[in-house]
């Protein structure tokens, strides 16, 4: 999959010297403390995507289209995830509707009982997933919540994405849990008005430039861009050049955070 930038191209707009291996860790963490950090949570804290994927993957193979490529098919159903997403929102619902969508448009024919029911379990079997959060994001956030206030802002189905927190262990380390419809520019001024969070001191951390990084900037605040191999298609985004006196860091790994917070 496509990476929306390539880190070169970020690296060269970044306002700061990347720290060298001869300068400590501390005096990075000396330089911002009291920081208040929003965190994405789907393929930032924990992966999401994937299970996505293997679904789709899945239901192609069942579908199995005498005319379609695979990847004819796959560009519909992107096409149907657009417009239910803007109907119903984001969630399994609205996944699994959209595979239903997908199958009739493409079909010749309605599915049957049967064929509903495996559609239907294509999208219950991420539902049933355990959690996997990424590597060492359990330690970092203990880390980090010892010196900063931890926000966390996702958006999706509150009751699916709260469930998944849960399941996560990680919602002692969280002040705040936003759940929000859709991640934009007025909701992210929205929300750190509400938090009464000061836009120099604020930072977005995600995996997504079109909602996790390029709305923050927008929106005032500083933004750290965590990419994931597997973000989603309908994430993706070229990310904006970050405007004077904002700052947007990019990092390969999330405990990569402890060197500048
Ligand atoms: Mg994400």
């Amino acid at each position: 999959m496509q990476r929306p930038c390539p880190p070169a191209a970020i690296l060269s707009q970044l306002p700061y010297a990347p720290p060298t291996y001869n300068q400590p860790v501390k005096t990075d963490r000396a330089q911002l403390r009291n920081q208040t950090l929003l965190f994405d949570a789907d393929d930032t804290l924990w992966e999401n995507n994937i299970y996505f994927e293997r679904a789709i993957a899945a239901f192609i193979s069942f579908l199995d289209h005498r005319v379609h490529t695979d990847e004819e098919v796959r560009e519909h159903l992107n096409t149907c995830e657009h417009a239910t997403i803007a109907k119903h929102g984001y969630g399994l619902k609205s996944f699994h509707r959209s595979l239903v969508d997908c199958f009739e448009q493409l079909s010749d024919e309605p599915p049957t009982p049967e064929k509903h029911a495996r559609i239907v379990s294509f999208a219950d079997s991420i539902a049933e997933h355990e959690m996997e959060t990424l590597p060492r994001v359990a330690e970092t956030l203990a880390d980090l919540q010892q010196r900063h206030r931890l926000i966390l802002v996702t958006k999706g189905n509150p009751e699916e994405q709260t469930d998944k927190l849960f399941r996560s262990g990680l919602a002692p380390h969280f002040s705040a849990v936003e759940v929000l419809p859709e991640k934009h520019e007025a909701a992210y001024r929205t929300l750190t008005a509400r938090h009464a969070c000061d836009t120099a001191h604020t930072w977005m951390i995600g995996n997504s430039p079109k909602s996790d990084i390029n709305p923050a900037l927008a929106a005032g605040l500083n933004a750290v861009f965590i990419p994931h191999d597997f973000t989603w298609v309908l994430e993706h985004e070229t990310i904006d050049q970050p405007p004077a006196n904002q700052r947007l860091i990019e990092l390969a790994t999330f405990a990569d955070l402890l060197h500048h917070f």
